[in-house]
């Protein structure tokens, strides 16, 4: 979302002139926008800012705003321990930033916007066009959460829930797709909890997912992040009608012990969690899950931490996300950490070694197959294209031809951590290229 929310600051701040530095020190305005969910985010940003002092210090300052979750979550205290910073702002506040830069050029005062006008935000959003022209690009449609998981920062500091309008999506959305788009992720912090009302009708992200694939030119849809208790009867429908809707969902689970999920306020049980993959499945026998996993959470025994392995090893998870448990301030499990550390480590490498070995018989799985590649771009300096499966698999071809924005079926003949390697198939199937 942060990726999102820095396009859309750059397309605000252009229309004053402003535009993307080539190098860092030729910047006369720097936009710090940060992320609170990793641990030590706001040292990272204090860290960032030294540096920035030190290459600045014979030069003349530039204006310096943090936006982000680590402002919202900072705001007058960053301010107060950094004077170097002229401006914090909320991730609800940064359609602010255009007037705020003009008055900080002018009176050079030092301004808080950490309100959450989410709302006013996409209202000022939805007057500037988005101008991104990657083959593969965000759009928010939702932001916020009400559900307070009781490690999570996000409630806080995104604010709660609010679902644009569908009607500025799609002109969004078309924009994109004017811009070269083929591929659009629909972002929010609680995706599947989409719910806007218009003239008596409810539309859900079902509803938006199939609108949007009513759009010729626009090839493949994908959603995230979701939660597992808004994942509804008709999304489920969705994923089997809807053939642009690409069969991989990130559906965080962060254990596989109900006793822990209860504790983590997570709303659901882990049967609960095994019939919505059984559900999915049954519409979509093709579709795999990736997930989130935070081990040694306060509580966890080592017969909570074998049920999340013997969850991965039931779903095969394909690429996902797992952490050692560490606070974070203000949420309600903050005071709670109660696992050892070399516990934690250990349970940690346990698990990775899990995920990686069903990482290596999933890729493996592939050789000698083809796979259906939308390709985003060359790699530098390289004949070599990089794009993308249906599975969201990172697939890397040699070509002197430019395969910038087609599919293509790619044999698969070899493949790292990272990548699938291979090769065109002479009975190309599709070619969106101009
Ligand atoms: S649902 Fe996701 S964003 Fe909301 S509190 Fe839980 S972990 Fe955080």
């Amino acid at each position: 979302m942060n990726e999102y929310d820095s396009s859309r600051i750059l397309d605000l701040v252009e229309p004053m002139g402003y535009v993307v530095a080539d190098k860092p020190a030729d910047a006369d305005c720097y936009i710090l926008n940060t992320c609170h969910i990793r641990e030590k985010a706001t040292d990272k940003v204090y860290h960032d800012i030294g540096r920035l002092k030190k290459e600045f210090r014979n030069k003349k300052k530039p204006i310096l705003l943090v936006t982000g979750c680590v402002a919202q979550a900072e705001n007058e205290e960053m301010l107060n321990r950094e004077k170097y910073i002229d401006g914090v702002v909320g991730p609800q506040s940064y359609h602010k930033i255009p007037d705020m830069i003009k008055k900080i050029e002018d009176s050079e005062k030092k301004i808080n916007n950490t309100e959450f006008d989410v709302i006013e935000k996409f209202d000022s959003l939805n007057l500037v066009r988005n101008s991104n022209s990657k083959i593969s690009s965000f759009l928010t449609i939702q932001e916020g959460c009400d559900k307070f998981c009781h490690f999570c920062v996000v409630p806080y500091t995104r604010g709660p829930e609010h679902s644009r309008s569908i009607d500025e999506i799609i002109i969004e959305a078309k924009q994109l797709i004017d811009n070269g788009s083929k591929e659009i992720t629909l972002l929010g912090q609680n995706v599947n909890a989409y719910e806007y009302k218009k003239q008596g009708s409810t539309y859900r992200l079902a509803d938006l997912i199939v609108k949007l694939s009513e759009l010729e030119e626009l090839k493949r849809i994908r959603y995230t992040t979701s939660h597992p208790n808004d994942v509804t009867k008709d999304l489920i429908e969705a994923h089997k009608s809807c053939e642009k809707l690409m069969p991989i969902l990130h559906l965080p689970v962060q254990s596989g012990s109900s006793k822990i999920l209860n504790l983590m306020n997570r709303k659901h049980n882990i049967f609960e969690y095994h019939k919505i993959i059984e559900n999915l499945k049954a519409v979509k026998p093709n579709i795999k899950f990736s997930s989130d996993f935070i081990i040694g959470y306060p509580g966890e025994t080592e017969d909570d931490f074998n049920q999340t392995l013997r969850l991965i090893e039931k779903v095969k998870f394909i690429n996902s996300y797992s952490f050692i448990y560490s606070s974070r301030p203000g949420t309600i499990a903050s005071k709670l950490d109660n696992v050892n550390l070399e516990i934690k480590k250990k349970r940690l490498v346990t698990l990775q070694a899990m995920l990686e070995k069903n990482n290596f018989m999933y890729k493996n799985s592939f050789l000698d197959n083809s796979t259906e590649v939308l390709f985003e771009n060359k790699l530098d300096n390289q004949d070599k294209y990089f794009g993308r499966d249906k599975f969201l698999n990172s697939v890397i071809v040699q070509s002197e031809k430019d395969l910038t924005g087609q599919i293509l079926d790619i044999k698969i003949n070899n493949f790292n951590h990272n990548s699938l390697f291979g090769k065109i198939l002479l009975n190309e199937k599709r070619n969106f290229a101009a």
